[in-house]
C-alpha cells in the first residue's frame, strides 16, 4: 500500500481549478465577479481567440492594496468574509478566496492594481503558480487582471478547449449574465481587438435584453415587479410567442448572482403552461432580491445553485406574480406586417405568419361573397357541450353496440356525426344557446372549414377554430374537475376493456386519478379492466377508446407521474377530442355560439397546446399592407 502523504498546494490548486476552472469562460466569470465586488462602475473586458490566448479583464475598483497583493493570489485567501458565521450572510459574489489562486495555477496571470489612496500601482506575475515578487508600476486606480494561455501546463484539460468560436460564445454568455444582473454597471467587450459590446450604465436592463438579444425580443417584454415579506422579484419576462427549444434563455439573478434553480423554473413552466407549445420553453429575465441570511449560497463550487430558506414560498411568488400578469395582459399573436412578425427564426412563427398573410387576402375576396350566403338556409342545428353544468349523471340504456353510434335521447336524429361531440339537449342547455344565438349576428364567416374570420373594431380577427373551441372546453373541463362536478356517464352495464399488462397495471394505479375524470375502472381479472362510467362529454367515442388514450398518457407520465401534469395533460387530451375538428364545417348558430363562448376562457388565445387560437390584422396593418398609408 502506498505511504499517506500530504498533498502539495501546488497538486490541490490544481484540484480546485478543476472544479472551478472548466474553460475560458469560467475565467472571464471569476473575473468579472471580482470586478463587481471592487465596487467598480466600469469593467472592460478584451479577449483574444475565444479568451483560450488572452483574457484581460479592466476595473476602476477598489484596487488590491501593494502588500496584499501575494495574498490575493493565494489559495483561501480572501477579503470577503472572516469567520464561519459570515458564511450566512454572504453579500458579495466571491468568498472562497479560491479563484485567483487556481486560474494562476494554470495560466500566466498578471495583476496591476492599485488603491485609491496610494501614490502609484503594483504588479505580480505568477506563471503556473510560481509568483514573481511584487514590483511597483505606474497604472490607474483599479485592477487589471491579464490571463494568458489558459491551460498551458494542463494538456488534459488544454485537449478539451474548443474552437475560439465556441469558447467565445461561453465568454460571451458569462459577460452577459453579469451584465444583465448589474445593469447600472458599464461593461465593454471586445475580441482579437473589434468591439463587441458597449453597455453605457442603464437604470433598466430592458436596454442590455436588447443589446444581447435584439430590439424584437426587448420590445415584446412584459414587466414583472412583486414584493412579499422582504423578497423582491423583478425583471422581464417574454410574451409566449417568443419561445426556445431550452431554458438556455431563462436568467435568474439572485440578489445579483446568475444562478439556476430547478424549483424556480418548474414554476415558470408552470405560469407559461397552455401559452405554450408543449416542448418549448419561456424566456425570462428575473431577479430576485433579498436578505442574504435567507439564502445559503455555500453549496455549489461556482455558486450556480444556491439553497433557499423557503423555497415553497418562492415558488408560489413566482407563480402567483406572472400568473396574475398573465390574466391582465394581452397576448394576442399578431401576424401580419412584416414589422410585427414574431421572431425572426422561429419557423413556426415565420410559417404561420406567412400562412396568415394568404388568407387575409382570402378573406377579402370572401368578405364579398359573404352577403349572398348569409341567405342560405344552413343544416340543422348542432350544440356545442357548452353549458351542463347541471346536467346529471345520465343512465344509460344497455348498450349491444359501440355507443358512439347512437345519439341517446334522439336516435333519429339525422346530423348527429360520429366525430361530434355528445349533443346536449337539456333545457338547460338550450335556453343559454339562445340566449347566445339572439345576440346580434357577428359576421363571421367560415373559410376552408378551418378558420373563422370576424370582423372587429379596428381590423380583422382570424380564428382557428378547433383550437379556439379546444381551450374552451379545457378550461370549462379543468374548472369541473377542480371542483369536483364534472359529468360522466354511468354505464349500467360497464364495459370490460382489454389492455396489455403495463395498461392495465397504470389503470388500477391511477384509478383515484381517472375517476376525478369521470372515468371509473375496476379490475376484471387479467389484463381486463372494467370501466362502469366516463365523461359526459366524450360519449361519442367509446369507453375503450377513451381508457386506452388516457391511459396512454398516464405511461407516458413515467413512473411517477405528476398528478397535477397528468391531470392536465388528460384534459388537454379530452378536449382536444371533444373539440370541432379541423376540416369540420360549422353551421352559423355553432359559429355564434363558439364566438359567444370565447369570452367566458380566462386565455381564449392560446390552445391548451399554446397554439394562438387566433390572428389579429388590424386595419393599419392591412392599409399598410395594400399601400394605402
Ligand atoms: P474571492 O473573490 O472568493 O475572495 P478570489 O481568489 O477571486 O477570491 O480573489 C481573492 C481576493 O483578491 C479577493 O477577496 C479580493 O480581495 C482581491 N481581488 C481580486 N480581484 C480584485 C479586483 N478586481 N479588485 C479588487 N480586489 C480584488
Ligand atoms: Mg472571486
Amino acid at each position: 500500500m502506498p505511504r499517506i502523504h500530504q498533498l502539495s498546494p501546488s497538486v490541490v490548486n490544481k484540484i480546485a481549478a478543476g472544479e472551478v476552472i472548466e474553460r475560458p469562460a469560467s475565467v472571464v466569470k471569476e473575473l468579472l465577479e471580482n470586478a463587481v465586488d471592487a465596487r467598480s462602475t466600469r469593467i472592460d473586458v478584451s479577449l483574444e481567440k475565444g479568451g483560450s490566448e488572452v483574457i484581460r479583464v479592466a476595473d476602476n475598483g477598489c484596487g488590491i492594496a501593494v502588500d496584499e497583493l501575494p495574498l490575493a493570489v493565494a489559495s483561501h485567501a480572501t477579503s470577503k468574509i472572516s469567520c464561519a458565521e459570515d458564511l450566512f450572510s454572504v453579500a458579495t459574489l466571491g468568498f472562497r478566496g479560491e479563484a485567483l489562486a487556481s486560474i494562476a495555477e494554470v495560466s500566466r496571470l498578471l495583476i496591476r492594481s492599485r488603491t485609491a489612496d496610494s501614490e502609484g500601482g503594483a504588479e505580480v506575475e505568477v506563471v503556473g503558480g510560481a509568483a514573481s515578487p511584487v514590483a511597483p508600476i505606474g497604472c490607474p486606480i483599479g485592477t487589471t487582471i491579464e490571463v494568458r494561455n489558459l491551460f498551458f501546463n494542463t494538456p488534459v484539460r488544454h485537449k478539451f478547449l474548443r474552437s475560439a468560436q465556441t469558447e467565445m460564445g461561453h465568454s460571451i454568455e458569462a459577460v452577459t449574465r453579469l451584465a444583465l444582473a448589474h445593469p447600472q454597471i458599464h461593461f465593454t467587450l471586445s475580441h482579437n481587438g473589434r468591439s463587441v459590446h458597449e453597455l453605457p450604465s442603464v437604470s433598466s436592463i430592458r436596454a442590455r435584453i436588447a443589446a444581447f438579444f435584439g430590439d424584437e425580443l426587448a420590445n415584446d417584454l412584459i414587466e414583472i415587479e412583486s414584493e412579499s415579506d422582504g423578497v423582491t422579484l423583478s425583471g422581464f419576462v417574454a410574451n409566449p410567442m417568443h419561445s426556445r427549444a431550452t431554458g438556455r434563455m431563462q436568467y435568474l439573478f439572485l440578489n445579483g448572482r446568475a444562478i439556476r434553480d430547478r424549483a424556480l423554473q418548474h414554476a415558470l413552466n408552470e405560469a407559461y403552461r397552455g401559452l405554450m407549445l408543449t416542448g418549448r420553453q419561456p424566456i425570462c429575465f428575473l431577479r430576485l432580491d433579498m436578505p442574504a441570511e435567507l439564502v445559503d449560497v455555500n453549496v455549489h463550487p461556482t455558486k450556480q445553485e444556491v439553497r433557499f430558506q423557503d423555497p415553497g414560498r418562492l415558488y408560489s411568488q413566482l407563480l402567483g406574480t406572472l400568473r396574475t400578469k398573465f390574466l391582465t395582459t394581452d397576448l394576442t399573436a399578431r401576424g401580419s406586417t412584416a414589422a410585427s412578425v414574431p421572431s425572426v427564426g422561429e419557423s413556426e412563427n415565420d410559417a404561420a405568419a406567412a400562412g396568415a398573410s394568404e388568407l387575409v387576402q382570402w378573406a377579402k375576396n370572401e368578405l364579398g361573397k359573404q352577403v349572398e350566403r348569409a341567405g342560405v338556409s344552413s343544416p340543422p342545428s348542432f350544440e356545442f357541450p357548452l353549458g351542463g353544468e347541471d346536467a346529471p349523471a345520465r343512465e344509460l340504456p344497455m348498450r349491444s353496440e359501440p355507443l358512439r353510434l347512437h345519439r341517446l335521447d334522439a336516435p333519429e336524429a339525422p346530423t348527429f356525426q360520429m366525430n361530434r361531440p355528445y349533443d346536449h339537449s337539456d333545457a338547460n342547455t338550450r335556453s343559454r344557446l339562445e340566449r347566445t344565438s339572439s345576440e346580434a349576428p357577428s359576421n363571421a364567416l367560415q373559410v376552408h372549414n378551418r378558420y373563422l374570420v370576424v370582423e372587429t373594431d379596428d381590423g380583422i380577427e382570424v380564428i382557428d377554430q378547433h383550437a379556439l373551441h379546444e381551450r374552451i372546453l379545457y378550461e370549462q373541463l379543468r374548472d369541473k374537475v377542480l371542483s369536483g362536478v364534472l359529468e360522466s356517464q354511468k354505464l349500467l352495464v360497464p364495459e370490460p376493456v382489454d389492455l396489455t399488462a403495463t395498461e392495465s397495471a397504470a389503470a388500477i394505479e391511477h384509478s383515484e386519478l381517472l375517476a376525478q375524470l369521470g372515468v371509473e375502472v375496476q379490475p376484471f381479472g387479467g389484463e381486463t379492466v372494467l370501466v362502469s362510467s366516463y365523461p359526459a362529454m366524450l360519449a361519442n367515442l367509446s369507453p375503450a377508446e377513451v381508457l386506452r388514450e388516457l391511459v396512454e398518457k398516464l405511461l407516458a407520465g413515467g413512473r411517477q407521474p405528476d398528478a397535477r401534469d397528468l391531470l392536465d395533460d388528460l384534459l388537454h387530451m379530452i378536449a382536444c377530442k371533444a373539440a370541432v375538428k379541423f376540416g369540420d364545417r360549422l353551421t352559423g348558430e355553432e359559429i355564434e355560439s363558439l364566438l359567444a363562448q370565447r369570452h367566458l376562457a380566462q386565455d381564449q388565445h392560446h390552445c391548451p397546446h399554446g397554439r394562438p387560437t387566433s390572428l389579429v390584422f388590424t386595419r393599419d396593418d392591412l392599409d399598410r399592407q395594400f399601400k394605402r398609408i
